[in-house]
């Protein structure tokens, strides 16, 4: 029987990486977003180890439910990579309320919920691995990006006091600190903001979702075996 985790926010950019890059590893894959048709699509291409389940994760109802149905359906679940996430940049004095809690929702609250949901089962394996995709914004900040920042940076909270919780039912919990990647949500940056990271990056480029998608398969599988309460940055050398 194949290994089973669950990606969120896997019918595009870094989390589709993720899910066929665990796919080639041998994972079965929960693949959760709220994009109902993209995610269909992508599980007619992709066959039988993604299993398309369309979740909103900021509601606690919806996720109860779907780790239910995954259990069920696939197996118990080892892998958890909480990668869903959205942006509403603008400067604090113009961001309204509802766009803060918008970003705290999805990219925070939504890894809480899915997290204590699935945790259980890996408690009961006593073996899992959970990855949270913070970003490299959580350790240097972004103008324009308060609610974003708080939440990726409050990811890091998240993993440090999962890995203190959980490391005695043998599940261990890691981020990665992604750079400046090339998806549909940096596509939507202005020409001169995304030369002007490029030119700051070490490596001399943007990366790729496949770059993230290898430290996530890396971190779910046995060779980490040893790690827990990391922060791995995948971002060509933009925070040395
Ligand atoms: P993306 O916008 O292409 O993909 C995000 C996915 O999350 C989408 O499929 C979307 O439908 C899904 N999603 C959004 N809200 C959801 C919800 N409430 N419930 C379920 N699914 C939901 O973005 P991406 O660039 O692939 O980013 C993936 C992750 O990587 C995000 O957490 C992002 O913050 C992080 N990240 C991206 C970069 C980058 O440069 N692209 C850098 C650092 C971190």
């Amino acid at each position: 029987m194949s290994r089973v985790a669950a990606v969120t926010g896997a019918a595009r950019g870094i989390g589709l990486a993720i899910a066929r890059e665990l796919m080639a590893d041998g994972w079965s894959v929960a693949a959760c977003d709220i994009l109902e048709d993209p995610l269909r699509q992508r599980a007619e291409e992709l066959g039988e180890a993604f299993r398309p389940f369309v979740l909103d994760v900021t509601d606690e109802d919806q996720v109860g439910k779907t780790a239910r149905e995954i259990r069920d359906s696939m197996g118990p679940v080892t892998g958890l990579v909480n990668n869903a996430g959205i942006t509403r940049d603008t400067l604090m004095m113009r961001m309204g309320r509802a766009d803060w809690d918008a970003v705290i929702n999805v990219n925070l609250t939504g890894a809480f919920l899915m997290s204590k949901a699935l945790s259980r089962g890996m408690m009961r394996a006593r073996s899992g691995s959970i990855v949270n995709i913070s970003s490299v914004v959580a350790l240097l900040g972004g103008a324009g990006q308060v609610n974003y920042a708080a939440s990726k940076a409050g990811l890091l909270g998240l993993t440090r006091s999962l890995c203190r919780e959980l490391g005695a039912r043998g599940i261990r919990v890691n981020a990665i600190a992604p750079g400046f990647i090339e998806t549909e949500m940096t596509a939507e940056l202005p020409e001169e903001v995304r030369e002007g990271y490029a030119e700051r990056i070490p490596l001399g480029r943007m990366g790729t979702p496949e770059n993230v998608a290898g430290a996530v398969r890396f971190l779910l599988s046995d060779d980490s075996q040893y790690i827990s309460g990391v922060v791995l940055p995948v971002d060509g050398g933009l925070t040395t």
